[in-house]
């Protein structure tokens, strides 16, 4: 569909041809409608997909050029993130004059910013620590404020925003219009978007509306092979992230402990832990410090991770319904997924039980055994011995990290903050800078301990 069949202005249709964008992406077409007739929008889309322009023709549509306030916040992620925002508004806007379109993050200076806020703005665009550090200090007001964008709004709640942007909402007035993108589509998005839009339209662009898809596998396993198995699956099928079912807390540890002696990144999850061991697993397989999670049923109860792109059954489950909520995990989001079977001809009375049109049955001695495969995690946790009863914040630490010639925001992932303590996940290759800038710097002016878990 052409941007000619939209209410848009001469200029604007002009400029955006200027730009190359001929024909509107699938979720400018969907969605740019509903943002021009002025309704909440949430929208779920992959990266690349044009969101920006779908948020920026709006704001830009709806914004009163002549009455110098601000008119619209987009709230980001990261400063990188924010950065290119602005750009891409820069470039939308380049043909009406005198919008003045303003970034506020975190690691940078706050002065500077006093100053450029004095001046004034229409837009502006930020992360959701620094803008509310200038709400509160009465340095920036939304009192004008009639449109509000969350751009990638998976990724703030996975960077631990979901406080500050709630208090950044305090001081928007209550008739605006919400717009929110998200990669994906979680319970704790949906809840953010009925709290804070109005009958929402709802879209997603077709290719993401595959529903979950799980290719279902069942390997029988000769007596005593089924690790050997389990290692030739993972490196035959390469998964991001796994986790392995086991039934007994001494089989999870073997299980565990064998596969890092194999150079396979996995640790161990069952109802011997502490709270705090228990937690220690759970955050570092959430935030990519570690790829295979072996867990016994108990323990796994209750775990909510996105994205999980492999399922193995180490035994086969008791009844069809846990065997189902297990694979039910794995293939969210559109992405394909993955669940193994592995039993032993003893453990199974009779594998036609099992049978039905979708799941494969397979020789475990047909998969192929590769010499030197390993799985390293993508990030490593810092752990910050602060939180919130010390009112440490995601923005804070991301501050931290960034600011002053630090890490880029693109190396930092997730960021999970508990009352006493903080986990950070770091790109592997940047642990020790981080670790070093945390350790050497102040978080809120404050020293506090940081180790490596
Ligand atoms: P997202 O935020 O969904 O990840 P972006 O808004 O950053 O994606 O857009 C991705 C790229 O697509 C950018 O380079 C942008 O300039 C370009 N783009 C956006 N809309 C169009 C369009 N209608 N036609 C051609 N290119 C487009
Ligand atoms: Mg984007």
């Amino acid at each position: 569909m052409k941007f000619s069949n939209l209410p848009l202005s001469k200029e604007m249709l002009h400029n955006l041809n200027e730009i190359g964008y001929k024909e509107m992406t699938p979720i400018q077409a969907q969605s740019l409608p509903h943002i021009l007739e002025g309704k909440d929008v949430i929208a779920q889309a992959k990266t690349g997909s044009g969101k920006t322009a779908a948020f920026g023709i709006g704001l830009l549509t709806k914004l009163q050029v002549k009455k110098f306030r601000v008119q619209s916040l987009i709230l980001c992620p990261t400063r990188e993130l924010a950065d290119q925002v602005s750009k891409e508004l820069r470039m939308l806007a380049r043909t009406t004059h005198n919008i003045k379109i303003l970034t506020l993050c975190g690691g940078t200076a706050f002065g500077p910013q006093l100053g450029s806020l004095r001046h004034g703005a229409h837009i502006i665009v930020g992360t959701p620590g620094r803008i509310l550090k200038h709400l509160k200090k009465e340095t920036l007001s939304l009192e004008n404020l009639d449109m509000l964008v969350l751009d990638e709004a998976d990724r703030m709640l996975d960077m631990g925003f979901s406080e500050e942007i709630n208090e950044v909402l305090g001081f928007a007035p209550k008739t605006r219009q919400t717009l929110l993108f998200s990669a994906t589509y979680t319970d704790e998005i949906m809840d953010i978007s009925s709290s804070i839009q109005k009958d929402a339209v709802n879209i997603k662009t077709t290719s993401n509306e595959i529903a979950n898809k799980i290719s279902e596998y069942f390997y029988e396993v000769e007596y005593g092979q089924k690790l050997k198995t389990l290692v030739n699956i993972f490196s035959n099928f390469k998964p991001e992230n796994v986790i392995v079912f086991c039934n007994t807390k001494v089989e999870a540890n073997e299980i565990a402990n064998t596969l890092q002696d194999k150079k396979i990144d996995a640790l161990a999850i069952h109802g011997d832990l502490e709270q705090y061991e228990r937690n220690d697993v759970l955050v570092q397989f959430a935030n990519k410090s570690c790829r295979v999670l072996v867990a016994t049923d108990v323990a796994a109860r209750g775990l909510d991770i996105k994205e999980l792109s492999m399922v193995v059954n180490y035994d086969i489950p008791h009844g069809d319904e846990t065997y189902t909520h297990r694979i039910g995990r794995t293939g969210r989001a559109g992405a394909e997924g993955l669940a193994f079977t592995l039993y032993e001809a003893n453990e199974i009375q009779n594998a036609d039980e099992y049978k039905n049109d979708t799941r494969l049955f397979e020789d475990a001695n047909e998969l192929k055994e590769i010499i030197g495969f390993e799985m390293r995690p993508v990030n490593v946790t810092l752990v910050i011995e602060g939180g919130k009863k010390d009112k440490v914040r995601a923005g804070d630490i991301l501050g931290a990290l960034t600011g002053d010639a630090g890490l880029a925001g693109s190396s930092i992932g997730k960021i999970d903050i508990y009352d006493r303590q903080s986990y950070v996940a770091i790109e592997n290759s940047k642990i020790d800078e981080a670790h070093k800038q945390l350790k050497n710097g102040k978080i809120k002016g404050k020293k506090f301990s940081v180790w490596i878990l």
